[in-house]
């Protein structure tokens, strides 16, 4: 019996003008993923399907299971369109899974098959009724439901359905760029922004020796658990540590988050225009700390033009740890090392910042050229999906 994966693309079949551009770039996508195995992927408006060999399915699944834009999946048996051949695959699968109940639904999309959806599930009920003792059929519950759908060349045959990454294939946006910590949102927030389509890169900020070598590659962990998404990400590493000298040395107390965070924007709207990024992403949440209102997001936010998406924005902490749990980003996440923006926390962060003090405060130190510093001698790694090592990375 011959037999498939079928891909089911949900919402980007919606997408009229650019479904094509949507097909392929999933298509590239799962063929990337999947290019150590043996299969063959064919294409259509409305599915995709994957000959494989049976017994790769369980690494097939793992690969799959992390490609954006695929809606549901399921392994189909492949029969040609005669009721005969219908009724042989489903009674066969009715008896090998031996189910106290069951269901069978038909769909039809080929008008020129003799019998229609509600003959063919009767036809296949009866059948499977006859042949077996003591199973029932349940149209409300049933234990075992088969699908069958009935197309243009051949029938598809399947029960089990699996729930797909769902979102935008990646790369159907231009790139992002997110400001990844060593924290529990910006993780989330990446793979949010990476769900929607948007290829990212990665700019880390580290103010080494106040934070350790054991904080930055615990960033480099978790941009591999992003990767997984797709191939390699590009994680520029931030030489931050004389900004925040000076800001500290130079600035009111209250004020140093605010200045320290319209610097790291500074330098992201300089990243975006040097590598092509459409969008700053970070893990910023309503509310979650001082430099999180939306007074100060409004103080922060101002010193670019470039617009900034903030995933995790209106979401709870939990809601925001149960995705986390859900990627594996969590328990990387809680690892102890510092953080630049925990190291130099001042004791009563300003809650509403005035832009005039910001701006006063600031200009107290050359910090222009300091940027221009941090620009010029920024690292840049790339970080694979499946390479764990960090040897080029120091
Ligand atoms: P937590 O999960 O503990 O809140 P966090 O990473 O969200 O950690 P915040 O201080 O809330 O930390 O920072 C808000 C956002 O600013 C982060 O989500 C991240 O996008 C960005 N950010 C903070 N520190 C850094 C850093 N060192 N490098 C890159 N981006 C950072
Ligand atoms: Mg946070």
């Amino acid at each position: 019996m011959d037999k498939v994966i079928l891909i089911k693309y949900g919402e980007l079949s919606t997408k009229k003008g650019n479904r094509n551009f949507f097909i392929n770039t999933l298509s590239n996508n799962v063929s990337n993923k999947l290019k150590k195995y043996d299969v063959s992927i064919i294409k259509d408006r409305a599915h995709m399907y994957i000959e494989f060999r049976d017994e790769d399915f369980s690494n097939i699944k793992k690969e799959i299971d992390k490609v954006f834009g695929i809606h549901k999946y399921n392994v189909a048996n492949i029969v040609d369109n005669d009721i005969e051949c219908i009724k042989d695959v489903v009674l066969e699968m009715v008896m090998n899974d031996n189910p106290n109940t069951f269901k069978i639904e038909t769909k039809r999309s080929n008008k020129s098959f003799p019998l229609n959806s509600y003959e063919v599930n009767n036809v296949l009920g009866g059948h499977v009724l006859k042949n077996t003792s003591n199973i029932k059929v349940d149209v409300h519950n049933p234990e075992l439901l088969i699908k069958v759908e009935i197309r243009d060349n051949k029938t598809y045959i399947y029960s089990k359905e699996y729930d797909g990454a769902g979102g935008y294939p990646l790369g159907t946006q231009k790139m992002g760029m997110l400001m990844l910590s060593g924290g529990i949102d910006s993780p989330v927030a990446g793979y949010l922004a990476m769900k929607r389509g948007v290829q990212l890169d990665c700019v880390y900020f580290e103010a080494i020796p106040h934070t350790s070598i054991e904080a930055r590659n615990k960033v480099i962990d978790l941009t591999r658990k992003l990767a997984e998404y797709g191939n390699s990400i590009n994680l520029h590493v931030v030489n931050f540590t004389k900004i925040q000298e000076e800001i500290y040395r130079n600035c009111k107390d209250e004020y140093c988050i605010t200045i320290m965070r319209r610097m790291m924007y500074r330098i992201m709207d300089r990243l975006c225009k040097k590598y092509k990024g459409y969008v700053i992403v970070n893990g910023e949440s309503i509310g979650q700390v001082a430099s999180q209102t939306l007074t100060s997001m409004n103080v922060i936010n101002s010193v670019t033009n470039v617009p900034v998406i903030r995933p995790v924005a209106c979401l709870d902490k939990l809601e925001i740890i149960d995705i986390a749990k859900r990627i594996d980003t969590f328990n990387i996440s809680i690892l102890p090392y510092e953080d630049c923006c925990t190291v130099f926390v001042p004791k009563h962060p300003v809650i509403n910042p005035r832009m005039d003090t910001a701006i006063y405060e600031e200009e107290k130190f050359d910090y222009e050229y300091l940027i221009d510093e941090a620009v010029e001698t920024l690292n840049t790694i790339k970080v694979d999906s499946t390479d764990n090592s960090y040897s080029d990375l120091l």
